[in-house]
């Protein structure tokens, strides 16, 4: 992407809570069978949303899916809870964080670029997922889960001096938009 579209997508995103950001080179995301490993083995969302795995594909499959992409903008919000051990408030207090995301991806839409977005925890937006009976009720909706791609978004963060322990109580989200002409 040219330094002059950065600056314009740029201006349009400012006024948008988010935190931090970098664009990415897609050659530097690594796409691990170890992350798909974990969230086999210790994720309870595992094989119940359109969102994870193995929904989303072999991390092969997710892996030339987003090569296909000219660069990739990661982008993190901060979320202020009580008590970042509750799941349940965790997890509320991310719907905020998935607006932003939506007017990130729009933002870049309207610029030109095709987009794959991808986003944080499993997709919550049904109460009961439909996942695998019935297609995905909300396509436009849903983003999956960063990590269900096999990438290790804390390794980005440190790649790219994007902090994600910002203190007590206070979360760090990411998003990772994907965009090609
Ligand atoms: S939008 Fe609904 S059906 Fe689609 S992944 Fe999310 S919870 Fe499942």
């Amino acid at each position: 992407m040219e330094e002059t579209e950065k600056k314009a997508l740029l201006e349009k995103l400012a006024d948008l809570p988010i935190m931090q950001y970098a664009f990415l080179d897609v050659s530097e995301i690594q796409f691990r069978e170890r992350v798909r490993y974990i969230c086999e083995t210790e994720c309870p969302q595992y094989g119940k949303s359109w969102a994870c795995p193995p929904a989303v594909g072999t991390v092969e499959e997710c892996r030339e899916r987003c090569q296909g992409y000219q660069g990739a903008f990661l982008f993190t919000t901060p979320a202020q809870v009580q008590d970042i051990r509750d799941l349940k408030e965790t997890l509320a207090a991310r719907e905020g964080h998935e607006a932003v995301t939506r007017q990130v991806r729009d933002v870049f839409q309207e610029a030109g670029w095709k987009v794959r977005v991808l986003s944080t925890e499993s997709c919550a937006i049904c109460g009961a997922c439909s996942y695998p009976q019935e297609p995905c009720r909300h396509p436009d909706k849903m983003f999956p889960c960063v990590e269900s791609y096999g990438i290790l978004v804390t390794e980005l963060a440190e790649q790219n001096a994007i902090e994600f322990q910002m203190g007590d109580n206070i979360i760090t989200w990411f998003s990772l938009v994907f965009f090609r002409r």
